[in-house]
């Protein structure tokens, strides 16, 4: 008998950061259809071919059911007895710097919020961090630097207003496809719209292409700093603009100056042709409506946050940003990284964007929080907490909806230090990962389906995540375990939350305690929600204040910043290239995202549409050098570094440079590969985001 539709919750899908809004559609409590919801901003009605194959995704096959001790079902008191009992005996042992959360950007803000709360305002310590280091902490350590605040100035409109726009290491085509389309609409429209894609190979987003400049992998601060110095030349800054709303302009462009004194010397550095460098900075010195967008090929590098400022460096000299059509702006990876940054989810912040450097900023989160102890200084973060873990330094980790052990750099150093540490908890929906398998506690959460929250998008728009279909086994949601863990460490009064709004709601009161507008963030507007007007919350983009109620599109377009000046910086970027140079006989590789599948695949290898497109991994070559090595599409090829090897199927093909290699994230031991790519890539880490190069890393290439 056919199914009929019983019931249908609107929510959002849980892949990308474009947080496209989802219509589900329920009968016996299984997801049986999902469409676009078409009163979502982020997608008016559309989806992508993973989210609109959610439904193929979510049936309870393989999840973890029960809690687990070594293996053991137990009960949860049992459980959460052991977590709680062993925190607390190595705090008390070793100080509270001797236990760790390592969060998820795909768990909701409502989660983040509880578990930042627990280690920073009662544990004491600041480990707290995140797989969102992997994805855009380097773009937010760029806007700290150049804004005064971790502020996104643009939105999604820009890419219909926009009359240049610059993709700069995004594959948005696969990465992000609903504005990747929504971008080739606005070009259909407007066939005047420049589209130029800076990176180093050729992939399907090249097809909107005006121009692609590929680049040489790495070389992206020299473009813009190349960019700047054109801009000096020839007479394109916005003087006024300068003078007014931003400060460090000479040194940044006395820098960019030495660096790339003409254009000649800018291709070089980065192996372009000088009259496509020449097209691209005539078009950006002309076109006022210039929009950057920029992705994981920038943030995903040892130089990742000098790259962003190189690139906001252009944008604040001609004085475009925060306006239709004309700003940097940042693209998220994972849906909710940016939700985990403004309730401090990263281990160098403090919640609703204050930092710990300020002692106000101490003090007012430890005020609201009654908070019996502070930690006063930063965390680890990712790579370094993981380090820090094999020497015994940190000793319990609990690790909430996420698969380190795959997706982390050198990871086979992330085994080892799993392997020994005292107390490995992990908090999933899927029972079998290469983490699962490497902890000491299990605990069963909840997954997109059935949790209810709230996610933050990449322009800065809140919506609802809705929970429609009943938890299957013991599994509970990640906030209650939290709250329930803290309850037993003796926090029972401040984590006694009965429903994620009661969280959402102090999360926002949070946001403007003793604000004033001295930080972007704040949706203070939103603190008297009732459950019911928490539950019907429709999408809406922050700041939401008493004097914008109804969000903020875009950010600074009155030209004052959240700096102590008030101004915004201009940095001088001394661009340097990747931190591993290839050796003779390497060659560069380069990681990324496969069109229908989602990091480890715990979801998405379970849709047989998804894995039609790709199933198997494959390793990108360039004509000449698989003529070289006498390699053919199709044949099998090993990678290996740091003693791993990755094997995967070659792909000859004109779209990859000479010497660089590409190879999808996704597959690993348990989808029908042998080794996991990211165990090839040295833990080399930015120095100010600590975000590591996961983009350019030396391997050595075999033929099988
Ligand atoms: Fe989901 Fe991203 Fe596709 Fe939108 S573009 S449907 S958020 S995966």
């Amino acid at each position: 008998m056919k199914n009929k539709p019983e019931s249908s919750t609107l929510t959002t899908c849980p892949y990308c950061g474009v947080g496209c809004g989802v219509e589900a559609r329920v009968s016996d409590n299984r997801l049986i259809a999902v469409s676009g919801d078409a009163s979502h901003p982020a997608n008016n009605g559309r989806l992508c071919v993973k989210g609109s194959a959610l439904h193929e995704t979510a049936g309870p096959e393989g999840r973890l059911l029960y809690p687990q001790i070594q293996g053991q079902r137990v009960s949860w008191d049992s459980a959460l007895d052991k977590v709680a009992d062993t925190f607390a005996r190595l705090i008390d042992q070793h100080g509270p710097d001797s236990v760790a959360f390592y969060l998820s950007g795909q768990i909701l803000t409502e989660d983040y919020y509880v578990a930042n709360k627990l280690m920073k305002g009662f544990i004491g310590s600041a480990n707290v961090d995140t797989n969102s280091r992997l994805c855009m902490s380097s773009a937010v350590a760029g806007q700290k630097r150049a804004f005064g605040s971790d502020t996104v100035p643009a939105c999604y409109d820009d890419l219909d207003e926009a009359d240049l726009v610059i993709l700069v290491g995004s594959n948005a085509a696969w990465a992000h496809p609903i504005l990747y389309q929504r971008l080739a609409r606005a070009k259909q429209a407007r066939p005047d719209m420049q589209v130029v894609v800076l990176d180093p190979r050729r992939t399907a987003t090249c097809d909107l292409a005006d121009r692609h400049l590929a680049l040489k992998p790495g070389s992206d601060a020299f473009l813009f700093n190349g960019l700047l110095s054109y801009l000096a030349q020839n007479d394109a800054l916005d003087d006024d603009y300068i003078a007014q709303h931003c400060e460090g302009f000479d040194a940044a462009l006395t820098q960019a100056q030495q660096q790339c004194p003409d254009l000649m010397t800018t291709a070089a550095y980065c192996g372009l042709e000088p009259a496509d460098v020449q097209w691209l900075f005539e078009h950006f010195a002309r076109t006022e409506r210039s929009l950057t967008f920029y992705s994981q090929g920038i943030n995903q590098s040892s130089s990742g946050t000098d790259k962003a400022n190189a690139i906001i460096n252009c944008h604040l000299a001609t004085g475009r940003v925060g306006k239709p059509g004309a700003s940097p702006f940042s693209i998220t990876g994972q849906p909710n990284a940016m939700g985990g940054r403004e309730v401090g989810g990263l281990a160098n912040q403090l919640a609703a964007h204050m930092e710990f450097d300020n002692p106000t900023h101490l003090e007012t989160v430890a005020d609201f929080w009654q908070a019996p102890k502070m930690a006063q200084a930063p965390g680890l973060k990712a790579v370094d907490l993981f380090q820090a873990i094999e020497r015994g330094d940190v000793k319990a980790v609990w690790i909430i909806g996420t698969n380190p052990a795959v997706s982390l750099p050198d990871s086979a150093q992330v085994r080892r230090a799993l392997q020994q540490c005292e107390l490995v908890v992990v908090s999933d929906c899927v029972e079998q990962t290469d983490t699962t398998a490497l902890a000491d506690v299990l605990l069963p959460a909840t997954t997109w389906a059935e949790k209810n929250g709230t996610v933050t998008n990449s322009e800065r728009r809140i919506s609802r995540q809705r929970g429609f279909l009943q938890a299957p086994g013991e599994a509970r949601h990640d906030w209650q375990i939290v709250c329930d863990v803290a309850a037993r460490l003796g926090f029972g009064d401040a984590f006694a939350y009965r429903h994620p709004a009661d969280i959402f709601q102090e999360h926002a009161r949070l946001s403007g305690y003793r604000n004033q507008g001295s930080r972007d963030f704040d949706i203070s507007a939103l603190a008297d929600l009732t459950r019911n007007q928490y539950d019907a919350l429709a999408p809406i983009q922050w700041p939401v204040t008493d004097t914008s109620p109804e969000g903020t599109a875009r950010m600074f377009a009155d030209g004052h910043f959240f700096t102590a000046s008030g101004r915004a910086r201009l940095l001088p970027i001394d661009a340097r290239m990747p931190a591993n140079p290839c050796r003779d006989g390497d060659f560069v590789l380069n990681t990324g995202r496969s069109r229908d599948q989602w990091h480890t695949m715990t979801r998405t290898a379970r849709s047989p549409r998804l894995l039609d497109h790709c199933d198997e991994p494959y390793i990108e070559i360039s004509e000449r050098d698989a003529q070289q090595q006498r390699i053919h599409s199709g044949d099998l090829v090993s990678l290996s570094a740091l003693n791993a090897e990755y094997i995967g199927r070659a792909r000859v093909t004109p779209n990859q440079q000479p010497g660089s290699l590409f190879a999808p994230i996704h597959w690993n031991d348990r989808y029908a590969s042998h080794g996991a790519v990211d165990a090839l890539v040295a833990a080399v880490t930015d120095p100010v985001s600590g975000q590591p190069e996961l983009k350019q890393s030396p391997v050595r290439m075999q033929g099988l």
